[in-house]
């Protein structure tokens, strides 16, 4: 096979994975504009009180939102779809 050949076949194995990749971070940042997300309370509401937190062991002051998968929140910060924890 020569060394074009290789190279195109490497670049078609890893174009796909770099296209979602970009495609995701551009849906999140979407997403948390929608949802008027910012990284501070608002009227006493913050994402730690909110049912779609989950905190990060590793990172204090941050975690994960289940509506907006694959980034992270701010534990003081607060967006549209705020729930209160029970
Ligand atoms: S839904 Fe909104 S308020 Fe709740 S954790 Fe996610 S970003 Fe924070």
């Amino acid at each position: 096979m020569s060394a074009n050949r290789r190279f195109f076949m490497k670049t078609i194995a890893i174009l796909p994975a770099a296209v979602v990749s970009g495609m995701a971070v551009a849906q999140n940042a979407a997403m948390k504009k929608n949802l008027q997300y910012q990284d501070t309370p608002k009227n006493g509401q913050r994402c730690d009180q909110c049912l779609h937190y989950v905190a990060d062991p590793k990172k204090a002051g941050e975690g994960i939102c289940k509506v907006i998968p694959n980034d992270t929140v701010k534990a003081a910060g607060w967006c549209t779809a705020w729930v209160k924890k029970a």
